[in-house]
C-alpha cells in the first residue's frame, strides 16, 4: 500500500463555499462543535442553517446564534451542503425520508463516519457530491482543539463525485471546521469503516475480556478488590500508557517503566503466538464487519434501541455485563469510597 496523502489548509479553497447554504442535520457532538468552527473560521452565519427537532439541542443552537429550521423538508430543500451528524443508527430513516427527495441534484452530503454509505444505507442522487469528513476526536476536543488554534485528526474521502467538484468542497469544507491546520489523512468509508467496527467488535471486547479474566485471576490469588480496581484502571495508568504511546510510541513507551516492567512486558509480548488471535481477528473483519452481517443484525434491532428496560438489547447487555466479578467488586469499591467522602 502507497503512503496516504494528507491534505493540509494551503489545499483547500474557502471560496469554493461561497454562497453556499450549508445544513446541520444535528447539533449534537459533532455538530454544535462543527458548526461553530465552521462559522468561526469566516464562513457567513446566513449561510449556515441548523436543521433539528425542537427540543433542547435546537434551543441551544439558537442560545449559539444559527438559524434552526425544525422543517426537515424544508432545510433539504434550501441545501447545498447537508453535513449529516445524527446518530448512524437514525441517519438512514431520517435522510432518506426528509432529505433525499428534496435534496437538490448538485447538493454535496457530508458524512463523519463511514458506516452508513459503506453499507448503502443511505440514498442519494448520481450527480450529487458525496464525501467522508471524519474528525477522530469527540466533538468537545474537535471544538477546543479548533479554538486553541490546532488542529486534530482526520480523514477525508469522496465517495461519489457527482459534480465533479467533489474532492475541492471535501477539502473546503475540512479546512473550514479545522481538520486539514494538522493535516487531514486520505481515507475511504471501507477504510473507516474496516478500522472503527474491527477496533469495536474485535480489539476492544478482547481487552475487556483480558481485563475480566485477569481481574479474576488475581482476585483468586488473595488479591484485593480495592487493590485490583486501583491497579488495573482507576489509578488512570492504562490511559497514561496510551497517552505516552501517542507521544513517543507504541513501543518506545515502555522506557518510562521500571527495568523490570520492561523486561516483563517485552519478553512476554514476543513470548505469546498470535497466530489464533490473529485468525480470530481476520475471521471478524471478513465474517462479521466486512461482509455486512454485523450491519444486518444491527439494522433489525436499531429500531428496540429506543425502548425501555428488557426491551432495549443495549439494556439486557449492560445488565449481562454488570453480572462479571470485575463489575461488581468496582461497583463495591466505588461505593466505599463515596461513602469516605
Ligand atoms: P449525537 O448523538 O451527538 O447526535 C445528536 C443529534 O442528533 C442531536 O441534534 C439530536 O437532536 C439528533 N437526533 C438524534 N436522534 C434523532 C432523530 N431520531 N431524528 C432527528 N434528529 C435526531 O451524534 P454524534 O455527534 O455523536 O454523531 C454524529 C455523527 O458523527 C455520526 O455519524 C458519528 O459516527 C460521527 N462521529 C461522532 C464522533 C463522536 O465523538 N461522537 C466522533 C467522530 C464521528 P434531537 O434529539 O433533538 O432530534
Amino acid at each position: 500500500m502507497p503512503s496516504a496523502k494528507i491534505y493540509y489548509d494551503q489545499d483547500a479553497d474557502l471560496n469554493v463555499l461561497k454562497d453556499k447554504t450549508i445544513v446541520f442535520l444535528g447539533f449534537g457532538n459533532q455538530g454544535a462543535a462543527q458548526a461553530q468552527n465552521l462559522r468561526d473560521s469566516g464562513i457567513p452565519n446566513e449561510q449556515i442553517l441548523i436543521a433539528n427537532r425542537p427540543d433542547s439541542y435546537a434551543e441551544d443552537a439558537k442560545a449559539k446564534g444559527f438559524k434552526v429550521e425544525h422543517d426537515f423538508v424544508k432545510a433539504a430543500k434550501a441545501a447545498d451542503v447537508v453535513f449529516i451528524l445524527v446518530p448512524d443508527q437514525v441517519q438512514p430513516r431520517v435522510f432518506n425520508e426528509t432529505f433525499t427527495p428534496n435534496l437538490k441534484d448538485t447538493a454535496a452530503i457530508v458524512v463523519a463516519s463511514g458506516y452508513n454509505v459503506f453499507f448503502k444505507l443511505l440514498k442519494f442522487k448520481p450527480t450529487q457530491d458525496v464525501v467522508m469528513v471524519a474528525p477522530r476526536m469527540i466533538g468537545s476536543s474537535v471544538r477546543s482543539l479548533y479554538v486553541k488554534g490546532k488542529g486534530f485528526p482526520c480523514f477525508v474521502s469522496v465517495e461519489q463525485d457527482g459534480t465533479g467538484n467533489g474532492l475541492a468542497v471535501a477539502l473546503a469544507l475540512s479546512r473550514a471546521i479545522g481538520a486539514t491546520k494538522a493535516g487531514a489523512i486520505d481515507s475511504s468509508v471501507y477504510e473507516e469503516t474496516a478500522m472503527d467496527l474491527f477496533a469495536e467488535q474485535a480489539l476492544w471486547p478482547n481487552i475487556i475480556m483480558l481485563f475480566r479474566e485477569a481481574f479474576s485471576v488475581l482476585k483468586d490469588a488473595g488479591c484485593s478488590d480495592e487493590a485490583l480496581c486501583y491497579e488495573m484502571w482507576m489509578s488512570k495508568e492504562p490511559a497514561e500508557i496510551f497517552e505516552r504511546a501517542a507521544e513517543d510510541g507504541f513501543i518506545a513507551q515502555l522506557k518510562h517503566h521500571s527495568t523490570v516492567s520492561q523486561y516483563g512486558q517485552l519478553s512476554g509480548a514476543l513470548a505469546l503466538d498470535g497466530t489464533a488471535t490473529r485468525e480470530h481477528f481476520k475471521n471478524i473483519l471478513h465474517n462479521q464487519v466486512l461482509n455486512g452481517k454485523f450491519s444486518g443484525e444491527f439494522t433489525k434491532i436499531e429500531a428496540d434501541l429506543e425502548k425501555e428496560g428488557d426491551e432495549n438489547p443495549l439494556n439486557v447487555l449492560y445488565k449481562k455485563s454488570e453480572e462479571t466479578e470485575l463489575v461488581q467488586a468496582e461497583k463495591r469499591v466505588r461505593s466505599r469510597l463515596a461513602n469516605l467522602l
